[in-house]
């Protein structure tokens, strides 16, 4: 038999795959994989099911159904006072993960570098393996997971093309600062980089902080494809349905991509989409205080544990330091701790290139009903 394809070398099964069907084989509360235990919004239900029964089950236009893509740039004002027009600068997609995978073949060259912050979702990886891509680490170190805007200056090169950016950033829960967004801003406008920006998590910032959208930074509109999802905003991470903001020639760009790889997708997902998307701010508001506590929760358990604790400033993730507990390696620990606790948490590690940084580093999700998380940490207590 013919081998695969090299692209595919070291893809493997992915992390959450891997450790949510560890959950399932061991009978382990899941804390690995993030997806919410607890639905959406009714009226997004309601607004589905309205939808498949009045017949919204053909493909939907390429870019997306229109009451979509209209949603999505009042959302873009009312919260960020950013304008786009909704029939050349919003694209609706298959997920985020299909979003950057369609930016990615849209604008890198094979041998092109693109800059990613380490520790990287995985989809980021492979989509830039696909496109041909170099990845580029530009590392964010504990304890503060700070963006080092030296070292990502330092790390451009004439081959540069893309930045690839996520904030709230996953695992770490790092919200990059305004100072931080301003640099990145600045490297990009000062080398020419095509900026994709991925904010999945928008609305899960903690603390009173807020989230800025890095298109709204100076020089930006015309080269950032910002991303995101209604998976993690409206609880319903497996429908699947992302969107893109842009230039019109970045929309088209990405959408030429994109029409290759789904066409389209989630037809009775849309409009029921476009309808959260104009829920009133006490939605969002009370999303955001509920993950809150749900953080504040698992983090002073596991702390009261003996973990060195990281606080996440936004995302579902919180991230431990192991060493505190007499363990230094992530995979290691993560493989025991099912059978050992009945837990299944992620390790750092597979999300670097730089292996040593993330070694004693372990990620934990808190968007689960708190007796879950409880009884996460009443098992915990066997270690
Ligand atoms: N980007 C980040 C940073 C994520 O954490 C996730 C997923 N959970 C995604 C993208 C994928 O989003 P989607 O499910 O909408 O494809
Ligand atoms: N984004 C989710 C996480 O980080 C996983 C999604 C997936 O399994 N691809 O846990």
């Amino acid at each position: 038999m013919r081998e695969h394809a090299q692209r595919l070398n070291g893809l493997g099964t992915t992390i959450f795959a891997e450790m949510s069907a560890l959950a399932v084989a061991t009978n382990s509360v899941n804390l690995g994989q993030g997806f919410p235990d607890r639905d959406g919004p009714d009226s997004l239900l309601e607004d589905a099911i309205t939808a498949i029964r009045a017949g919204a089950n053909q493909y939907p236009p390429a870019r997306g159904v229109p009451a979509l893509r209209q949603a999505i740039a009042d959302h873009q004002k009312r919260f960020y006072d950013l304008s786009y027009d909704p029939d050349t600068q919003v694209l609706v997609t298959t997920g985020a993960t299909e979003a950057v995978a369609a930016a990615l073949l849209a604008y890198v060259e094979p041998g092109d570098e693109v800059i990613a912050l380490e520790p990287y979702y995985d989809s980021y990886s492979a989509g830039i393996a696909f496109a041909g891509g170099r990845r580029v680490p530009v590392t964010l170190r504990a304890p503060d997971f700070r963006l080092d805007l030296d070292e990502l200056r330092a790390a451009v090169t004439p081959r540069t093309k893309v930045l690839l950016i996520n904030s709230p950033h996953n695992p770490t829960g790092t919200v990059l600062t305004d100072d931080e967004l301003r640099g990145v801003s600045e490297v990009a406008v000062e080398h020419d980089l095509i900026v994709i920006t991925d904010e999945v998590y928008e609305h899960l910032v903690f603390d009173g902080r807020p989230h800025k959208p890095l298109a709204s930074y100076d020089g930006m509109a015309e080269r950032t494809v910002s991303i995101s999802s209604a998976g993690k905003t409206f609880s319903v991470t497996g429908w699947k349905i992302g969107w893109v903001t842009g230039s019109p020639a970045i929309v088209t760009a990405v959408t030429t991509a994109k029409q290759f790889l789904t066409f389209t997708s989630g037809a009775p997902f849309q409009p029921a989409v476009a309808g959260a998307l104009a829920l009133g701010n006490d939605y969002f508001d009370a999303l955001r205080a509920d993950l809150q506590a749900r953080r504040d929760l698992l983090c002073d358990g596991l702390a009261d544990l003996g973990f060195g604790v990281h606080r996440p400033q936004g995302t579902y993730f919180v991230t431990t330091d192991i060493r505190p507990l007499g363990h230094t390696d992530g995979i290691d620990f993560c493989r025991m701790l099912p059978e050992r606790t009945g837990v299944v948490a992620i390790p750092h590690q597979v999300f670097y290139d730089n292996t040593e940084a993330g070694r004693p580093l372990v990620r934990w999700a808190f968007c689960k009903q708190p007796q879950i998380l409880q009884e996460a940490l009443t098992r915990l207590q066997k270690l």
